[in-house]
């Protein structure tokens, strides 16, 4: 069956021009799924008999289904437990910045990679997500969050929820590059933010194909052995080596990177730490983003308190180090970083809302 929603507009008009239909037959499909939302052969108007019926019999619609909907108190963010068409389930997350909308959206069922204070990392790893179901996410919560006048458009997409997205490359970069094609969603790279805890070979990879996208690097430490205690994957993908595919990536692309920091209190929050991230990331160009630790099941590490945080934003911001506190989103609802689960239920204890500065998005790292 040929995913619709997976392919980029060549390969996709590429593949309906096989099918025997012209190239502006599927240019009218096109518009169908990234215009106009259809989800069945029966919703696509304007289309021959003929082409509706080989899309209903040979392509499949990458669509989920909603199994539960948790809205944040604050009425800012909207956590999706979605099923996919294997029944397999994720969680999306909608969030409302203003006058504009992200989604944040999952590359995997799950991960592998084991981050100590990741839900996600605690389920383990079930299976990759198409680049049609990845697209099927934003799709589903923009048709029902962004619709109608007064309603904030989508405007980013980052590529920060369940699993991560540079062990399953192929999938994120056909996904971005439909999300940014300018007969559909027709977003720009820089709305487009691709996430990783340090996959060196994906950071080497976006910099040789010189692929478009804002890139956003988890390091929560800046020594080997404290970021090993927080991120098992460090043991594969060292922090020097990181560091070195990191600046090679900036120079090469001449772009800088966001540096996430989940803040443990007492775990990554220390002086020492945040003057050795500044040394670290020295001559780089680097934007450092600072969230609190979200409450998770499995881990007993409490996230820093708002003076710890606005310590360590001082001391890189003193020396010259960009340096953010990020907005939280969706907390009570299990819905902020580091949090998605789908096996651990909607509702988890309501957190103290931290320090709401800055305007970047949140994510599950
Ligand atoms: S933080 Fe990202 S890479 Fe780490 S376990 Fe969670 S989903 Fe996987």
């Amino acid at each position: 069956m040929f995913e619709l929603h997976g392919h980029p507009h060549p390969e996709f008009t590429q593949r309906i021009r096989d099918w025997g239909f012209t190239a502006g037959q599927a240019a009218r499909l096109w518009r169908c799924l990234y215009r106009e939302f259809a989800t069945s052969a029966a919703e696509c108007s304007g289309l021959a008999g003929d082409f509706r019926e080989q899309i209903a019999r040979h392509a499949v619609f990458s669509q989920p289904s909603a199994v539960q909907i948790s809205d944040a108190p604050d009425g800012l963010a909207r956590k999706y437990l979605l099923a996919l068409a294997d029944g397999e389930r994720i969680e999306s997350v909608w969030m409302r910045f203003r006058d504009r909308a992200t989604v944040c959206v999952s590359t995997q069922a799950g991960c592998a990679l084991g981050c100590v204070f990741c839900a996600t990392g605690q389920l383990g790893y079930r299976r990759d997500l198409t680049a049609g179901e990845i697209i099927g996410q934003a799709l589903f919560m923009r048709q029902r969050e962004s619709a109608g006048p007064d309603r904030p458009p989508l405007r980013n997409v980052v590529f920060m929820g369940m699993g991560e997205p540079l062990v399953n490359y192929d999938a994120v970069i056909r996904a971005a590059r439909i999300f940014g094609d300018p007969a559909g969603l027709s977003l720009g790279a820089k709305q487009l933010t691709i996430s990783t805890v340090g996959v060196i070979p994906g950071i080497v990879r976006l910099a040789d194909e010189r692929q478009p996208y804002s890139l956003a690097v988890s390091l929560h430490a800046a020594t080997q052995a404290e970021r090993l205690a927080v991120v098992p994957a460090a043991r594969a993908w060292p922090l020097d080596e990181l560091i070195a595919a990191c600046r090679y990536y900036c120079d090469k692309l001449d772009r800088k990177i966001f540096f996430e920091w989940t803040m443990i209190e007492g775990v990554n929050d220390s002086l020492d730490q945040a003057l050795a991230v500044v040394e670290l990331l020295r001559g780089m160009p680097a934007h450092v983003n600072v969230i609190p630790l979200n409450p998770t099941d499995a881990y007993d590490g409490r996230g820093a308190a708002r003076p710890g945080l606005e310590r360590f934003r001082e001391t890189l911001l003193k020396r010259g180090l960009p340096c953010t506190i990020r907005q939280r989103r969706a907390i009570e609802v299990g819905g902020g970083c580091g949090q998605l689960n789908p096996a651990a239920g909607a509702a988890r204890p309501a957190a103290p809302m931290g320090p709401t500065v800055g305007s970047t998005e949140p994510s599950n790292r």
